[in-house]
Order: C-alpha cells, then sequence, then structure tokens
C-alpha cells in the first residue's frame, strides 16, 4: 500500500471518520472545512447519537444493520466512551400492538418484562410493564464524540482546515463528504427535516436511549452528558434548518414527559432542527467517479453508518475493493 495525497471536503461524521480512518492508514489527509467554527453548518450537529442498527429495520433495508452493527464494532475500538448500553423500546398499554409490529419488523432483541425494565431502567420500574430490550445497540453523546474525531484525525496526522471552502492540495484523492451541499453534483439528494430538543433534569436518570412507541412516529429519549436528554425525531420532507413548530414541540415535549413524568419539571435547554441528507431510497451510497469519491445520503444514520462506509472507502482507495450494494460507478462529468 503506498501513502496517498487525499482531500476530504466536510467536517461533519462522515468526512470525520473518512480522515481518521485514512490517516491512521498512513495516507496524507487534508480536511477543508466550509465553516470556521466546528459543526457549525453540519447536521452532525443535531444528532442524538444512537447507534441503533437493529431498532433501524423496523424502516430500513437490512443494509442498514450490517453496516451500522460493523460501526459500533469501530466507535468501541476508536472511542472508548461510546456507551455500550443497549436501548429500549416500550409503549403504552394501548399501544401494544405497535409493540408486537415493531418485534416482528426486528432482530437482534428479547422481550422483557416490567421487572427487567426496573432492572435496567430503575427510574421506568413499574411505569411500563413490557419491553423490547436490544442489548447490542449502543450510544455516542454526539457533541464530545465529533470533538474527539477532529483531535483523534489531527491526532493521527490529518491536516483539518476550518473555514476553507478550498484547498489546492493536488490530491490523489477527493473524498467528497459535504452532505447536502453537495448537490451540485449529487442532484438526486434531498433533505430530510429532523426537530429534536434538549433538556436538563437531576430528576431522572437513565443509562441508554429509550424509544416509547406511538402509532403515529416513534420518539426517543437518548440520555447525554450532564444531566442533559436528546428527545428527538421528527422526520419531515422539508429542507427547513432552525426552528421547530409549535405541533412538534408538544409532541416532543409530551413524549418526553409520558416516558417519565419527572421530566416535566425539566429545563428547556434548546430547541433546534437540522436537514438530514438523503437519496430517494434513503439509502446511502458511495458515489466513485475516478478519483472523486462522494460520501453521501446517511440520512438518519449518519453517526450509525459513518465508521463502516469510511472503512469501505479505504479499502478501496488502498486495494481498489468495492461493495456492490453501497458503490455506485458514475462517469459523469463535473
Ligand atoms: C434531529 C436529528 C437526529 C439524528 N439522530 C441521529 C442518530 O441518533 N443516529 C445517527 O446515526 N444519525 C442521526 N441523525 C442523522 C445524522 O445527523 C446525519 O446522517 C449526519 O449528520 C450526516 O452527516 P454528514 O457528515 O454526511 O453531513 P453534515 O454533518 O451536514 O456535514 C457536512 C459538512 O460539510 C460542510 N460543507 C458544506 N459545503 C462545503 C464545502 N463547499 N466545502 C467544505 N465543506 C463543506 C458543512 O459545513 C458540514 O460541516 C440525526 C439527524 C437529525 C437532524
Amino acid at each position: 500500500m503506498s501513502k496517498k495525497k487525499i482531500l476530504i471536503r466536510g467536517a461533519g461524521v462522515a468526512g470525520l471518520w473518512q480522515a481518521l480512518m485514512l490517516a491512521r492508514r498512513g495516507h496524507d489527509v487534508t480536511v477543508a472545512e466550509r465553516t470556521a467554527a466546528p459543526f457549525a453548518g453540519a447536521c452532525s450537529a443535531y444528532a442524538g447519537g444512537m447507534l441503533a442498527p437493529y431498532c433501524e429495520e423496523e424502516s430500513a433495508e437490512p443494509l442498514i444493520r450490517d453496516l451500522g452493527l460493523r460501526s459500533i464494532a469501530l466507535w468501541r475500538e476508536a472511542y472508548p466512551q461510546t456507551q455500550a448500553a443497549g436501548s429500549l423500546i416500550v409503549t403504552q398499554p394501548r399501544d401494544r400492538r405497535e409493540l408486537d409490529r415493531y418485534a416482528r419488523m426486528t432482530e437482534g432483541h428479547e422481550r422483557i418484562n416490567g421487572n427487567r425494565v426496573g432492572d435496567l431502567e430503575p427510574e421506568l420500574a413499574d411505569r411500563f410493564s413490557v419491553a423490547l430490550y436490544y442489548a447490542q445497540e449502543a450510544h455516542v453523546v454526539p457533541g464530545p464524540a465529533l470533538d474527539f474525531l477532529v483531535e483523534a484525525a489531527r491526532g493521527a496526522g490529518a491536516d483539518l482546515r476550518f473555514g476553507e471552502e478550498a484547498v489546492d492540495t493536488k490530491p490523489d484523492w477527493t473524498i467528497d463528504c459535504r452532505g447536502l451541499a453537495a448537490r451540485d453534483a449529487l442532484p438526486e439528494l434531498r433533505g430530510v427535516r429532523g426537530e429534536r430538543l434538549l433538556i436538563r433534569t437531576e430528576e431522572v436518570r437513565l443509562e441508554r436511549p429509550v424509544r416509547l412507541l406511538h402509532p403515529r412516529f416513534p420518539i426517543y429519549v437518548v440520555p447525554w452528558d450532564d444531566n442533559v436528554f436528546m428527545v428527538g425525531a421528527t422526520q419531515i420532507e422539508s429542507e427547513e434548518a432552525g426552528a421547530v413548530s409549535v405541533r412538534s414541540a408538544l409532541e416532543l415535549l409530551s413524549t418526553a414527559y409520558a416516558l417519565h413524568p419527572a421530566f416535566g419539571e425539566a429545563e428547556i435547554v434548546e430547541f433546534g432542527a437540522g436537514v438530514r441528507p438523503a437519496f430517494p431510497d434513503n439509502l446511502p451510497r458511495v458515489v466513485v467517479n475516478g478519483r472523486e469519491i462522494y460520501v453521501n445520503g446517511l440520512f438518519r444514520h449518519g453517526f450509525l453508518l459513518a465508521p463502516a462506509l469510511a472503512e469501505l472507502v479505504a479499502a478501496h482507495v488502498d486495494e481498489g475493493a468495492s461493495h456492490p450494494e453501497v458503490f455506485v460507478e458514475d462517469r459523469l462529468e463535473r
């Protein structure tokens, strides 16, 4: 394997994992990120940080599960703060059929009773008499995890430049991870808005993400650091980032409250909405155009897929390897 000069465009979770993986393999990596402040223009800043390959099977292809399981191993190897505590799905008694449906649509879970729910999450004892427990799932707290990726990539020798769009390094390979901004080259990309809120309370302790099912859409609560919980997320065909609608805020807040009434006393830290980059089939793609590679369409799975996609791209750069389910050859003039 010979050392290659590689330019990565975009420092969201996708670009940073590419940088880390390729720098650790000994390549000469430069990252050009448009915004001067890290993550100021990144969808990655809005994520919950769930690594939930089995839960996602409910609405995604097996490919997401398989890449996601590999990613969890890579997160755990690289980032010791990865929380490998699994995740829980709960429901109100009136929505029990939803839980049955979810169980049929997904693998990797065990059906547990109320006592076991209480063992895993004492704060939820007596609140839910049945749940699905996905022991192999994991989560990261996105802010610290992204900061870690920046430092780890730099530590591996990558040159990360914030506030620089064009870096003239005459690269052997360019890896484009610009998220939705890459639509100039990938016209099929669309944005899918996701709203979320952050709340803080010392009254509730959770070890793992918990999803509360209800017939319209599942809402989850992810425990972050410092008593902060992320409550998310909507999925709306719109490209407006920023503000959260009253309706969505009500739904997110009432879900948190339904999960545990003590969330009613929590402090609201932040409302916000990010826009997920997605292809029409909501599957990720590695588009190869000669020495230009586009890694995009991570949709609601950026943290879940970025490490595995970085590994596949590195194998392509080093050995010409390809993965037919993800790689697309594209000979368009750009
Ligand atoms: C509310 C919400 C919750 C989510 N929860 C989860 C979750 O729990 N788990 C999960 O796996 N995923 C989750 N996601 C999805 C995840 O956030 C995205 O899939 C992921 O952030 C996409 O990452 P990316 O690196 O492709 O794009 P981005 O994070 O958008 O990064 C693209 C970067 O490219 C930069 N850029 C743009 N143009 C240029 C240019 N010309 N030159 C240089 N740089 C440029 C941008 O500034 C940006 O920093 C969630 C998303 C939302 C909105």
